[in-house]
């Protein structure tokens, strides 16, 4: 990348940018997964670059949801796999999960990319492969409504990072625990959402792992349950965006 000093301020941030650049030079992601990233990156600026109290909280209750549930389904479009791949087959494994691929842009190229970049870091079992047997979710139309039988389809909870609005409304509409990482709090998929964490993905998903290890200790289902049934989205989202606008007030002083 750039001669950029790690001390940089914007190091970090840096990094992740020409991750996804070299990405899409690649053929893994469309150009619009750009944009979506470049407005993720303005989120995580106002919010500091850090993880907050508001997304700890989601991320106690989407780790919670993950071990109960009956049939967990990780749910990959191009941004996730290029950010997360190596985190994403590590969440898979402990919970078990399945991995499947859901791209907002479907083509079978850039399928097989994102299959190859998570059999790099390690996934054995990917559904939503090209050639993969689907079937279609209601409220959606064509590719973007595809989900493996055995995958998004009969999931009771699905963790969708970085998703669009349309699709994770139709998830939740089927009656499933839709779990999001977003950094837009105003995001149709964080209003949506059963559970939205407004966070980075490259932070959020190690401490979801993190929580998940710490919780798997936990003997009682009931104490899982409860820390799902006592989390409140909107009112976790509405912290998140009181974070934004401390920051903002501070800034503007
Ligand atoms: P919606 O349809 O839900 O309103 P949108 O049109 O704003 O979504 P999309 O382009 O469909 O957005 O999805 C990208 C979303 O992912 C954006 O809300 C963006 O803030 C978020 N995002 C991008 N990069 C990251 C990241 N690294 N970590 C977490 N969230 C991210």
């Amino acid at each position: 990348m750039h001669d950029m000093p790690p001390n940089h301020p914007r190091y970090q941030s840096l990094l992740l940018r020409d991750k996804m650049a070299n990405a899409y030079k690649e053929g893994i992601l469309a150009d619009t997964a750009l944009i979506a990233h470049g407005r993720g990156e303005a989120f995580d600026y106002i919010l500091g670059e850090k993880t907050n109290v508001a997304a700890l909280n989601a991320i106690k209750a989407a780790s919670a949801a993950l071990l109960l549930a009956k049939n967990p389904v990780l749910s990959i479009n191009g941004n996730t796999s290029v950010l997360a791949a190596e985190d994403i087959v590590k969440l898979a494994q402990i919970l078990p999960a399945k991995v499947e691929i859901n791209l907002f842009y479907r083509t079978p190229q850039r399928v097989m990319k994102v299959e190859e970049v998570l059999r790099k870091a390690g996934a054995t079992e990917i559904l939503g492969k090209e050639g993969d047997d689907y079937l279609p979710l209601e409220g959606l139309e064509g590719p973007r409504s595809r989900a493996h039988p055995e995958g998004v389809y009969k999931a009771d909870v699905v963790l969708v990072p970085l998703e669009d609005g349309d699709r994770a409304e139709a998830l939740v509409a089927l009656g499933k625990t839709v779990i999001t990482i977003d950094l837009n709090p105003l995001s149709r998929t964080a209003q949506t959402s059963s559970i939205t964490i407004v966070d980075n993905i490259v932070r959020a998903i190690p401490l979801i792992i993190e929580e998940i290890n710490k919780l798997k200790g936990c003997p009682v289902v009931d104490e899982l349950e409860s820390i799902v049934r006592e989390f409140d989205n909107k009112r976790n989202i509405a912290s998140s965006l009181q974070l934004i606008v401390q920051y903002l007030e501070r800034e503007g002083k």
